[in-house]
């Protein structure tokens, strides 16, 4: 806003500055005319001419008293000669007397009435008079105050604002800066020569370019403009200028002129800096905030879900329990009863016949027991009881011997096909756990792939990782069902006529998780399953 109204008054500076200009050179042009008609008259005729619109006088040398005047001539003498002229008189005769003294060409300004007069005095020695030639040049004094007015309120107000002024003639390549533009750029007036290149050689290097073109464009299209610039020091902080340029048309219709102002908009660049860095560093804030906010509310989320999961887990954890075990319970009471009627019908029965329901009743509760040794490794691991002790162990080692194990229980005869690749090394372990978890895996891979080839055991040695890859290939599992696999009591559906207690897979991915690995599974139905368990090193 403020800008504005400077750049107003600017321009209505150029206005007058110019209206002053055609007014003088009008006057010129008429003073001249007049000037040669006269000394045409004066020399042809040795008369001045009556009819002549400015006031011309002729006094003698030594009195100066009036010898002639014109119409005009005549008014001045009579006001000089009146009440109110007598005061400017003594002036006058002054005038006249240092100009015929000295036999000098003499100029002076005078008010006569409400007029400024100029006064050209013209001394004859050799003819002892002296002419006079008067114009009115009263439009050309207010001019010239109004202009001396609007320059020093503009100085004021440039002062104010830190503001400077500049014109450049494009012709003449000459510049002229106002006096406060070389306070604002902080250059010493005496020393420094203004102009565009001097101008330029002021700023930072990657503002030079970008002011150059501002210039050329505004010459070559007569377009305003406007930009901000750094005006850089060799030891103080570089101040911002916002320099705003206008152009002046020549009579040809191009650019003759272009002036402009230049302010110091340092405090206002920097608030602006300082008001956007703390806009962003808010941002920033906010955002880190909003962040944090949904990480908790994903966090509640996911803990209320895990909350009603487990919640769904215990329901269901004792109902199939409470199945699991009623199961072979009813097996070992029916056996029971079968008993006692063998008992009652016969007392000498064959002991052949009590050792088939025996060994059901024993069979069963061997189920039972495994049953619950299983719920009871289930429940420490929800109370979170489970004893870790991670040891340097020697991997393959604790395969072979484990191997061996179920290589010999194996009635059909089949081993564990064990491979190893990548160079081998010790890993931190729990071996218990994983001994525990691998031995559920190997069986399963025997259990679900009977009559089919031997299962496979492969340890990968990565530099980073090492991976156990247990591979059969038996009945598979559905794809449906993999996303439950690892859910206690799941058992799939082809898997109902084989033993089991669908507790093994989640015990052994629990201890794999307290061991820090992670176990996954790939199966196809009816072609057989790979579960691989990843360790890193
Ligand atoms: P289960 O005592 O029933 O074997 P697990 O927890 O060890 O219990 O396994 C859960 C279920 O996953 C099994 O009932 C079976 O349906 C399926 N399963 C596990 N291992 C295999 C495998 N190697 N091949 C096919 N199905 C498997």
């Amino acid at each position: 806003m403020e800008i504005e109204l400077l750049e107003k008054a600017l321009k209505r500076q150029k206005l007058a500055r110019k209206e002053a200009e055609s007014l003088l050179e009008r006057k010129s042009l008429e003073l001249y005319n007049a000037n040669l008609r006269l000394q045409e008259v004066i020399t042809n005729t040795n008369l001045f001419p009556e009819e002549n619109p400015n006031p011309v006088m002729r006094c003698s040398g030594h009195t100066y008293d009036l010898m002639y005047a014109n119409k005009h001539g005549k008014e001045i003498n009579m006001f000089l000669n009146s009440y109110t002229g007598r005061r400017v008189k003594e002036k006058f005769t002054q005038e006249l007397s240092l100009s015929f003294e000295k036999g000098i060409h003499n100029q002076f300004d005078m008010a006569i009435e409400n007029k400024t007069m100029r006064f050209n005095l013209v001394p004859f020695p050799l003819k002892n008079y002296i002419n006079i030639y008067a114009s009115d040049i009263t439009d050309i004094k207010a001019t010239e105050v109004r202009m001396q007015n609007i320059t020093a309120t503009l100085k004021q107000a440039q002062q104010l604002a830190r503001m400077g002024s500049w014109e450049l003639d494009i012709a003449s390549n000459h510049m002229i800066w106002s006096e406060e533009l070389f306070h604002v750029l902080q250059v010493d007036p005496e020393k420094f020569i203004p102009s565009h290149e001097s101008y330029i050689n002021l700023l930072h290097p990657d503002d030079k370019q970008i002011s150059n073109d501002a210039v050329n464009k505004a010459i070559k299209y007569k377009k305003e403009f406007v930009l901000i610039h750094r005006r850089i020091f060799d030891n103080r902080e570089e101040i911002y200028l916002e320099c705003r340029g206008q152009i002046d048309l020549g009579k040809d219709g191009k650019v003759k002129r272009l002036y402009g102002i230049c302010i110091d908009v340092s405090s206002k660049i920097k608030a602006q800096q300082a008001k956007e860095g703390f806009t962003k560093e808010l941002e920033v804030k906010v955002k880190e905030r909003t962040e944090e906010l949904i990480n908790s509310e994903h966090k509640l989320r996911l803990s209320l879900v895990k909350e009603k999961e487990l919640g769904e887990l215990k329901t269901s954890f004792v109902s199939m329990a409470s199945h699991q075990f009623r199961t072979p319970l009813a097996v070992i009471q029916s056996n029971l009863g079968l008993l006692e009627i063998l008992n009652s019908i016969d007392e000498n029965q064959e002991p052949e016949k009590y050792k088939k329901v025996t060994g059901r009743i024993a069979g069963e509760i061997t189920k039972m027991t495994e049953l619950i040794d299983e719920v009871l490794i289930l429940g420490k691991l929800t109370s979170g009881n489970v004893h870790y002790d991670p040891q340097d162990i020697d991997l393959i080692e604790c395969c072979k011997v484990l191997n061996k194990q179920f290589n010999s229980i194996q009635q059909d005869g089949r081993i564990i096909d064990f491979e190893i690749e990548g160079q081998p090394y010790n890993i931190k372990l729990d071996s218990k756990l994983l001994t525990h978890s691998l031995s559920n895996l190997f069986s399963n891979a025997f259990k679900y792939s009977e009559k089919k080839n031997n299962p496979k055991l492969k340890i990968i040695f990565r530099p980073k990782e090492l991976s156990i890859i247990v591979k059969d290939y038996g009945i598979g599992i559905s794809h449906t069902e993999i996303p439950n696999l690892f859910q206690p009591f799941f058992r799939a559906k082809n898997a109902t006529e084989i033993k089991g207690t669908g507790l093994g897979l989640s015990i052994a991915k629990e201890y794999i998780e307290i061991n820090k690995g992670h176990i996954d599974v790939k199966s196809v139905l009816g072609e057989g399953s790979c579960f691989e368990i990843k360790f890193n090193r």
